[in-house]
C-alpha cells in the first residue's frame, strides 16, 4: 500500500496582510502553511480586527490551504537576563497567542529563548518561570518550543534540553514540541547518517519527546554538521543528506504531521523555490533519494 506523505507546505508571506497567505500556500501547491501574524522584528503589531479574521476565513476555505502555525517574532526571549526583555516577551507572546486564536491557527512555534553568558540552567529556569506566569493558552491554541542549532547560547539544542525545559515548566498540556532539521544537524545531531538517525530517534523517546513532536520545520543547511550557526538551506543544496529527509517524511510517528520549509525566497520570484523545495520533498516522501 501506497503511504500518504505527510501535509506539506512552506512560511509564506503575509504582505498585504493575512488574509493573503493561503492564496501564497496555493501558489506553491501547499497544503499547510506557516506565517508571520505581524512583522517579525517588532514587539506587538498593529491589532487584527474582525474583518481581517473574517477575510483570512473565508481565503482558508476558499483556496483550502491550511494555516498551522503562527511563528513567533524573534525578539521574544523569555530567557533573557534583563527583566524588561522578559516582561515584553510575555507581553507579545500573548499578542500572538490572541492573533492564533481570532485566525483559528492551532500552533504558536517559539524559539525558547537565548541566556546570554549565563548558564543553561538559568535560562531554562527563567522560560519555565515565565510560561508558568504566562498561565494557559486560548482553547485551541498549542505553544510549540522550537529545538535550536545551539547558536548564541540558545537554550533547546538537544532533546534532553527541551525536556528539561518541559519539565522546569510543569509539562503544561498545552505545550509541545516542534522540530527543525537544520537546528537538529546544526546542533549536532547526524540525521544524514542511519546511526545519528537512530541515536536521535532513541533520545527522542527516553526524554518522551518523540510523542510530543507536532510539527517540523524542514530546511537544508548552508553550515556543517555541530556548527551551532543557523543557516536555512534550499533542500538538496546544503550540508544535510537528502536521506534525511526521506527518513523525516517517511517515519510512521510523524506521518500525519505538517511540515514547512522555512528557506529564502530568493528564485526568480517569492514562489520560485518554495515551488522547488515541495517538488524535492514530496519525491523524497516517495522514496529515498537516488544513489542511496
Ligand atoms: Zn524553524
Ligand atoms: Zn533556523
Amino acid at each position: 500500500m501506497k503511504r500518504k506523505a505527510p501535509p506539506l507546505g512552506a512560511h509564506v508571506s503575509v504582505a498585504g496582510g493575512v488574509h493573503t497567505a493561503p492564496e501564497r500556500g496555493k501558489r506553491i501547491g501547499a497544503e499547510v502553511i506557516q506565517i508571520f501574524s505581524k512583522h517579525n522584528t517588532r514587539w506587538m503589531g498593529k491589532a487584527l480586527g474582525e474583518d481581517d479574521a473574517r477575510a483570512f476565513r473565508e481565503e482558508s476555505a476558499r483556496t483550502g490551504v491550511r494555516t498551522v502555525a503562527i511563528h513567533c517574532a524573534y525578539l521574544i526571549n523569555l530567557a533573557s537576563s534583563k527583566e524588561t526583555v522578559r516582561t515584553r516577551s510575555l507581553y507579545a507572546l500573548e499578542d500572538e497567542a490572541s492573533r492564533a486564536s481570532m485566525l483559528g491557527v492551532p500552533f504558536l512555534v517559539m524559539h525558547p529563548g537565548s541566556c546570554g553568558d549565563d548558564p543553561a540552567p538559568e535560562g531554562i529556569s527563567r522560560i519555565a518561570s515565565g510560561l508558568r506566569s504566562f498561565g494557559r493558552f486560548p482553547k485551541g491554541v498549542t505553544l510549540l518550543l522550537e529545538n535550536t542549532a545551539g547558536q548564541g547560547n540558545s537554550i533547546g539544542r538537544s532533546m534532553g534540553q527541551v525536556r528539561e525545559l518541559l519539565d522546569a515548566a510543569g509539562a503544561p498540556p498545552d505545550v509541545a514540541v516542534c522540530l527543525d532539521s537544520a537546528h537538529l544537524f546544526e546542533s549536532g545531531y547526524d540525521i544524514g547518517g542511519e546511526a545519528g538517525w537512530n541515536s536521535l530517534l532513541a533520545e527522542m523517546a527516553s526524554s518522551g519527546i518523540l510523542p510530543l513532536v507536532r510539527m517540523w520545520h524542514l530546511n537544508d543547511s548552508k553550515t556543517p554538521l555541530g556548527s551551532c550557526v543557523d543557516r536555512h538551506e534550499h533542500i538538496g543544496e546544503g550540508k544535510i543528506p537528502l536521506s534525511a529527509f526521506h527518513r523525516i517524511l517517511t517515519r510512521k510517528e510523524f506521518s500525519a504531521l505538517p511540515m514547512v520549509v522555512e528557506t529564502p525566497k530568493d528564485g526568480e520570484d517569492e514562489f520560485e523555490m518554495d515551488i522547488r523545495n515541495l517538488a524535492a520533498l514530496r519525491k523524497l516522501a516517495a522514496g529515498p533519494p537516488e544513489g542511496s
